[in-house]
């Protein structure tokens, strides 16, 4: 009998999405008990490597407009993002912002006390409210510090779910192993959200933290939703060689050029208007065009390269307003950005993809929401604007938040407990994983696979590198990698990561089949062999479903209120 805990609602992953959720839902429900369950320590996830900024229209007497932002959301989009999505983001993040200066976020501020903004790429008005370049770091620490006057929010730190057990309809609880003991538990609760992040790390040249996985992706995936337009993978124009650290947006925000073998900058060529600070699809396809047409740089590693330049900026401004890049640059690549030019590359940045979901953030399982990195609610179409996702954390965090306290509230009877799912579970994590007899080693394969990511779903795409991706996919996935070195019940990070595989074949499976099926050019997507963008035909989200054999694709209308689809221009 598997040991079981109960909650009113819980919320899987403790990032910017899960902690805004837990605030929401505490305030909502003062008497619910909220369990947050988290992979690791709450200060560990993703969102806290944020650096650059957090878009929201705050200076309207300065001549920006909500309009304004929502049309920059759905351009930068290429049209596909679902209108009165991107609306709610632009009209609710305005508020978000003062709640989180309420709360005691350090924004950065102008000398005459008002809270700063600074450029980023895409907008049409300098929109992205920050904190030096640590964003993510300070809002992390301010909803976990708000999180903390709420007694009825409770940390499930380190526990790794690993599926959702619902009646076919209806949720009911999730499976999670307990990572200090390695104990195996059922946690039942009325409602949950889903907020487990982006999954970067099916790319090896990424910005990624470690940790960020599809294992929550694959978790909903298995129980029946669908995952939404994964072919959409931004690559971000400058992760530093040679380890792919981000160095933000902020930079060129903050005037960095970028430059070619010819000390050039480039850019003019491919946006005259706006340069450096297009959108980063725009900016990262010239990088790698420049590149192709030989006008690039060799790093020391062999890998091909471009150069961005600070030295401009000057060292005072660069240790104010750009300290933690500043720091990368010479801790990871010995290279003072006040003096030098910093070795930059595109690099895996956000997944405009994942968990369907409407504009509420309900899923296709009643009971369970999804919010953040995790979620498409199809905010971004097929090319988010940098600074948008720490505002739709913060937006459908509260969103779900709400909504799924009010659904816990209301206590729906539940049917007969379906042991079935949680034996099944049991069966295919231990017998099928854990005492797996593969003989590949795991980390060997996983480096394969995320190296094939990288050389055959990047920037640049065509039909043939997609179609011999998958295939090299799916040889990968039959190989023998199935079982774990380490026989431990304490702490067996071994066999976690061997589940994370597990979840990366059938998720990057899925990128690369919606990237085959997709013949047009469109955002992020970018096939060299239909170079075009296709509305008559391609005007439409990509769904896939889960099936033991090979994903079930679909096709979701998108939803076009103001704008009509014209051509992108910068
Ligand atoms: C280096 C970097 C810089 C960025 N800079 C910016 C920026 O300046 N502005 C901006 O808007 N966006 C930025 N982004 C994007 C943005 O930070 C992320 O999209 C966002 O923070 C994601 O937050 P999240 O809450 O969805 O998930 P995350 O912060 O990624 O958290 C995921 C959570 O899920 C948990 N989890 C995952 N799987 C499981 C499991 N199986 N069981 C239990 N728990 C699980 C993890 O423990 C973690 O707590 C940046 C991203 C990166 C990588």
């Amino acid at each position: 009998m598997v040991d079981s805990i109960e909650y009113d609602m819980i919320i899987c992953g403790s990032g910017l999405a899960g902690l805004r959720a837990a605030i929401a839902a505490a305030k909502k429900g003062p008497r619910l008990r909220i369990g947050i369950v988290s992979k690791l320590q709450v200060m560990r996830s993703h969102s806290v490597s944020a650096e650059g900024g957090t878009a929201a229209v705050i200076m309207e007497d300065e001549g920006d407009t909500v309009e304004s932002h929502i049309y920059d959301t759905v351009k930068g989009s290429d049209f596909l993002a679902d209108q009165d999505v991107a609306e709610k983001l632009c009209v609710e993040m305005p508020g978000e912002i003062r709640k989180l200066e309420h709360w005691g976020m350090p924004w950065s501020r102008r000398d005459d006390g008002r809270i700063d903004q600074r450029n980023f790429g895409g907008y049409s008005f300098p929109r992205a409210t920050y904190a030096s370049d640590k964003v993510g770091f300070f809002e992390m620490q301010t909803l976990y510090d708000t999180c903390q006057k709420h007694e009825n929010i409770e940390y499930l730190n380190e526990w790794f779910a690993t599926s959702i057990i619902h009646d076919g309809r209806r949720f009911m609880g999730i499976t999670a192993i307990e990572m200090s003991t390695g104990a195996f538990y059922v946690i039942k609760a009325g409602a949950m959200i889903i907020a487990t992040g982006g999954a970067g790390r099916l790319y090896s040249f990424s910005t990624y933290a470690l940790s960020s996985t599809p294992d929550g992706l694959d978790m909903g995936l298995r129980a029946g939703m669908a995952l939404k337009d994964m072919e959409f993978v931004q690559f971000h124009p400058t992760g530093i060689l040679p380890s792919g650290i981000l160095i933000t947006e902020g930079a060129r925000g903050e005037g960095a050029y970028l430059l070619n073998s010819n000390g050039e900058r480039f850019m003019k060529r491919y946006a005259q208007g706006k340069m450096e600070l297009a959108p980063r699809d725009i900016v990262s396809r010239s990088i790698m065009t420049e590149i192709r047409e030989g006008r690039g740089f060799k790093h020391e590693t062999g890998v091909d390269c471009m150069k961005l330049d600070l030295r401009h900026i000057g060292d005072e401004k660069i240790k104010e307003k750009l300290g933690g890049i500043r720091e990368i640059s010479i801790k990871f690549s010995g290279i003072d950005p006040a003096k030098d030019l910093l070795d930059i590359r595109p690099v895996c940045h956000y997944m405009m993809g994942g968990l369907h979901t409407d504009i509420y953030g309900t899923t296709e399982i009643q009971g369970v929401w999804a919010a953040g990195e995790a979620a498409c609610n199809s905010v971004h179409g097929s090319n988010r604007l940098g600074a948008n996702s720490t505002s739709e954390c913060l937006v459908w965090g509260r969103i779900t938040g709400e909504l799924a306290a009010e659904y816990a509230m209301e206590k729906k009877p539940q049917g007969p407990w379906p042991h079935h799912m949680v034996s099944a579970e049991e069966k295919r994590i231990y017998d099928g994983i854990f005492r797996g007899n593969g003989h590949e080693n795991p980390y060997e394969i996983r480096q394969q696979l995320t190296d094939t990511m990288n050389e055959k779903a990047y920037v640049y795409r065509n039909g043939e590198d997609l179609a011999e991706g998958l295939r090299r996919v799916r040889e990968l996935k039959s190989k023998a990698w199935r079982h774990v070195d380490d026989g431990a019940k304490e702490y067996n990070t071994n066999f976690l990561n061997v589940m994370e595989l597990d979840s990366m074949f059938r998720v990057a499976e899925i990128v690369l089949l919606g990237a085959l099926n997709r013949k047009e050019s469109r955002g992020a997507h970018a096939r060299t062999d239909y170079a075009r963008r296709d509305d008559e035909n391609f005007l439409h989200h990509t769904l896939a479903y889960y099936d033991p054999g090979e994903p079930i694709m679909k096709t979701h209308p998108v939803t076009i209120t103001r704008y009509k689809p014209v051509e992108r221009k910068y």
